[in-house]
This record gives C-alpha cells, structure tokens and sequence, in this order.
C-alpha cells in the first residue's frame, strides 16, 4: 500500500500539500531547508517551526523514511549494511562506505532484479521499482547527521537502474541540493535504451558499466541482458555525453577461471585499445556466496590482471570491496529475509 509523503515533491508541489494542511507555503521553503540541505527528516527537530506545524506535519507525515530493519556493522573496515522496509513490505539494501578521503553511500534503484546474472544474489528475485521517495528516503536514511560533509552516491546497489530511470531522474535533483551531479555515479549491466534516456536527463550523472567480460560469449552466460554484441555495448556507452577528459568506469568482478583467464583479458583488450583514454577499469574481486557456483580469485592473480592491464596504458585500479564480512560487496545485496521474493 503507497502512503503519501513530502518526499521527493518539487517545491510547488510541496507547497500545495503544505497549503492543504492549512500551513502558510513559507513552511514549504523551511520544510526543504530542513530534508535536503539539513538532511532532518525528524519533525521534532525543526526548530524554526512552530510546535503546532510540527505536530500537524508529524501527525500526517511521519515516518517520513523508509523503516530501517536492520543494520549490520562491519568489524573489518567503517562500512555499514542498512535493510530498509517500504510501506508495501517489500526491502532493499543500501552500503555506507567511510573511505579515508571520503564517504560512498552505494543505493539501491529496486528491490530485487529482473536481470537475473548468474553471478548475482540480488538478481534471484525480481523485485519492483523504488520510487522516487523512497530512492530519497534511503539517500536522506543514510546521511542523517553528515550535513556540510562530502558524499559520493552510487546507484549499484539492489536492481538496474536504468530500469528505473524515471524515477530515477525525478529523485536526482533532491541529491543534487547537496551533492555535485559529478559526484553521484549510475551502474548499469548495460540496458541500451536507457543508456539513451539518461544521457538525457540534466544534470547528468555519470555512468558506469558492469562489463565483466571481454567476450561476446562469456558475458552472455554470465549476464543474460547481453542480447547484443560487446561492439553495440561499447557504441551506446560511447554515445553517453560527457565533459572533455572525463572517464567513464568500466566496473569488472573477477571471477577465478571464468572471465581472469589470459583469452578473456586478451579479448577485453582488443576491446578497450581503440578507447584507452575514454575507459578506467575498475578491477573488483569477487566475493564469494555459498549458494551460487563461482570462486574468488587469488590476490596474486588479482594484481597481475591489474599490471597486465597498466602495462597495456589502460588506467586500471583494484577495488578490494569494503564490507565483505557483512556481504556489502557487489552482487551480495539480497534484501534477505523480508517482502514477497
Ligand atoms: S549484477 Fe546488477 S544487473 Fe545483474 S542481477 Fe545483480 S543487480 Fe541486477
């Protein structure tokens, strides 16, 4: 069941749900003020309305965030876990990453994945869409209190974003308030028409692309959307705009015997030539899960694809995931336990 909320309204929008509750539209302006630059979501704490407004919006409007059902902490490394439950039952996973230099929060855009890649928890369940509140709620969940700080935001948590663009593009301008559009990435597995549309949403976030492989084939068995040619995925990619120098990631979870082999680097070289200075790479490990087929490579093996790759002038780097104790890391988010599968 949909319940309303203030989220994610443009101004006038909020305007007219503030004005319905016989609150002067001024209260819109400060009711902004306090979600998207504040990042305060709880009424009680907004000082500069009156204890009756408070009371009249906690009344209507709260919870205003997604329930949080769970949080897990790593004991490795500052990366949080959070499972979020929605108003319909269904969840989704967010990752809080603290890097030294700065914070990531990675998102989820469904609540499962219809795309179903062998090598993917999330994608053993469909899910549905999250809308634009709650794509908001979850960002809002996660910086609570990180007001003035500097965030990343990734979408390349639980689902494709990019089937979801929709929604997707109306929630980006609440993140923008605070966090620059160069800062907030999109992953896709590679859905071409919506490589397209959000190459038309303003302002543009960047893009990335979970590639994989360097082959046709072995990305067809591990990534079933790839129902066209590497040749066709690198053109749609090509297409996306960008500003002079800036890159677009190509994300690659290695996958011991499946897609590190020599051939298989080979073919993601020949691939990558012809665009050295438009590509990164951004090697990830694979993690591992008990329920799916798929092994994690050695180190050793990790850092002679990463200097196999450098040797070749591609920029590359390793991404020893963050959370890997709490099952933060890519392709491990399941939303486990909660809503319809
Ligand atoms: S890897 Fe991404 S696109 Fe593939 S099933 Fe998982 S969530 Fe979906």
């Amino acid at each position: 069941m949909k319940r309303s909320t203030l989220l994610a309204l443009p101004p006038a929008d909020l305007a007219r749900s503030v004005v319905a509750l016989g609150e002067k539209p001024f209260r819109a302006k400060q009711l902004w003020r306090w979600f998207y630059q504040r990042y305060e979501t709880d009424f009680d704490a907004m000082t500069d309305l009156s204890k009756p407004a408070r009371a009249l919006f906690k009344e209507r409007y709260h919870p205003l965030l997604p329930q949080q059902v769970r949080v897990e902490a790593s004991r490795r490394d500052p990366s949080r876990k959070f499972l979020f439950r929605f108003a319909d039952g269904e969840s989704a996973e967010a990752v809080f990453m603290a890097h030294e230099d700065r914070t990531t929060l990675c998102l989820s855009t469904q609540t499962g994945c219809p795309l179903g890649c062998a090598f993917c928890l999330t994608g053993r369940r469909p899910g549905r869409n999250l809308t634009p509140d709650e794509l908001v709620g979850q960002f809002l969940s996660l910086v609570r209190g990180m007001a003035g700080e500097r965030v990343n935001v990734v979408f390349m948590g639980m689902g494709e974003p990019l089937l979801n663009v929709e929604h997707l593009a109306a929630a980006l301008p609440f993140l923008y308030e605070t966090v620059s559009p160069k800062r907030v990435t999109v992953s896709t597995a590679g859905v071409l028409k919506g490589i397209a549309a959000l190459g038309r949403v303003r302002p543009l976030p960047r893009l990335a692309l979970s590639l994989n492989a360097g082959t046709d084939a072995t990305r067809r068995a591990l990534m079933p959307v790839h129902t066209y040619t590497m040749r066709e995925l690198f053109e749609a990619m090509l297409a996306y705009p960008r500003k002079p120098g800036e890159r677009i990631t190509l994300e690659y979870v290695l996958i011991k015997g499946v897609n590190d082999t020599d051939a298989e680097l080979g073919a993601l070289f020949d691939l990558l030539k012809p665009h050295r200075r438009v590509f990164k790479v951004n090697l990830i490990p694979y993690n591992a899960v008990p329920d799916l087929p798929y092994e994690e490579p050695e180190e050793a093996r990790v850092d002679a694809v990463g200097r196999m790759l450098a040797r070749r002038e591609i920029t590359v780097t390793v991404r020893r995931s963050l959370g890997r104790d709490i099952r933060a890391a890519c392709g491990q988010l399941a939303g486990e336990g909660l809503g319809p599968p």
